[in-house]
């Protein structure tokens, strides 16, 4: 696939998300790609099986490895990242665990810049066990100078981050990396590949849940982690194969799907969010709302540099945030439901807020492809509980 230096991102990217890497001839002109739903892949001589053998993560041997329906998603989640290559896993934790410990060894410690995804923190606690250690910092240049130590091995960033979409200065912080012989990754899933290339920043991996924007649909698990080939083949070695968390061939193919209008669908998510901010920000009852396009001071100067577009997931503080008046509200809600995730075609809101008024007072919104009047409509009807 050749694309002149001339050609925009943009139109790069929507060119990668549909006909790039295809290879109809191949399909007997299928348009869509055929989903190998098959275990394992066969030879037609010892002679070919055993040259295979040699170099197995580079053929079609078993579907633990490689498979043609996966290595189509495989190849266009590297290029639209502008990454060497592309893993791809069972969940956006396979691939988050499979990374870590690839990467990590005794004594290690990594460096979580924002709030981590709460599975992310957990699995790093657990690490605890193997002797890695871990510790928190926000997100400027200056804050993970003060934080990284002799042994720290990896900085792992969120930007922006999934609960309150706190930004980091991500060339800031590659540099410093490099020149302490640090590794960075970031889990780039709020964005999308589409809306932030980290590794043009200089972070040395990308990883990505595909059961948010990338899906879409709200109808599959999976994940992928992109970088330099050096950095990803050994992942694909140990944390894949031996590990064992590969996606399968039918989940590629819905992820393979959402891909075709993931530009389309991310500008509607975009023009419906701003819209509810516009609204939210009118609300006496909002006394915080937390989205990059309100990023202020440095971080409005890394948006800006880093963000080419918005997501749709956002968060609010209300007045007096009592479990109460946050479930009256929540429970108002109809166009909006209540559940985990986000990124598919549908709106949700949840909160962490416990009944013994304990936990963030946060209250999450996920902007879905719904009309955006109904949503308002829906919000305005929440907001009179709490008047
Ligand atoms: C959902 C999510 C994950 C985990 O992905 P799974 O596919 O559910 O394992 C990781 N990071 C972020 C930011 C997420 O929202």
């Amino acid at each position: 696939m050749a694309f002149d230096d001339n050609t925009s991102d943009a139109a790069r990217d929507s060119e990668i998300c549909t006909h790039a890497f295809e290879e109809h001839q191949r399909y007997e002109g299928a348009i869509a790609p055929p989903i190998y739903q098959t275990s394992l892949f066969t030879f037609p001589t010892l002679e070919r099986f055993t040259e295979v053998m040699r170099d197995e993560r580079s053929h079609f041997v078993y579907s633990r490895g490689l498979n043609p329906t996966v290595k189509l998603l495989e190849d266009k989640l590297a290029a639209l990242e502008r990454g060497e290559m592309a893993k791809a896993f069972a969940s956006g934790m396979g691939a988050i665990s499979a990374t870590m410990m690839t990467l990590l060894d005794q004594g290690d410690h990594v460096l979580l810049v924002n709030q981590a995804y709460g599975p992310t923190r957990q699995l790093l606690e657990q690490m605890a066990r193997f002797g890695v250690s871990f510790s928190e910092t926000g997100g400027s240049r200056g804050e993970v100078e003060a934080a990284v130590r002799d042994n720290t091995r990896l900085i792992y960033i969120e930007s922006p981050s999934s609960m309150r979409m706190a930004l980091a200065d991500l060339d800031g912080i590659a540099e410093l990396a490099r020149t302490r012989g640090i590794l960075t990754a970031i889990d780039n899933t709020w964005a999308t590949p589409l809306y932030q290339k980290p590794l043009t920043h200089g972070i040395d991996l990308t990883l990505h849940t595909l059961s948010k924007y990338i899906g879409g649909h709200s109808d599959l698990v999976g994940g992928v982690v992109v970088g330099r080939r050096e950095l990803v083949a050994p992942i694909f070695e140990h944390g894949h194969q031996l590990l064992g968390a590969a996606l399968s061939p039918h989940s590629a193919f819905l992820a393979l799907r959402g891909l075709r209008t993931l530009p389309i669908r991310m500008r509607q998510h975009q023009a419906n969010v701003l819209e509810v901010i516009r609204y939210l920000a009118t609300q006496p009852s909002v006394t915080g709302l937390h989205h990059p396009c309100l990023a202020t001071g440095e971080a409005a100067a890394w948006a800006e540099r880093q963000l080419s577009g918005h997501a749709g997931l956002l968060s609010f503080e209300i007045v007096d945030p009592s479990y109460v008046r946050i479930a009256g509200f929540i429970d108002t809600l109809r166009v909006f439901r209540i559940g985990v995730s986000w990124g598919g075609y549908e709106s949700l809101a949840i909160s962490q807020r416990q009944p013994d008024d304990t936990g963030p007072a946060l209250i999450r919104l996920a902007i879905g492809l719904e009309d955006v009047q109904s949503l308002l409509d829906d919000l305005e009807r929440a907001f009179r509980t709490l008047q």
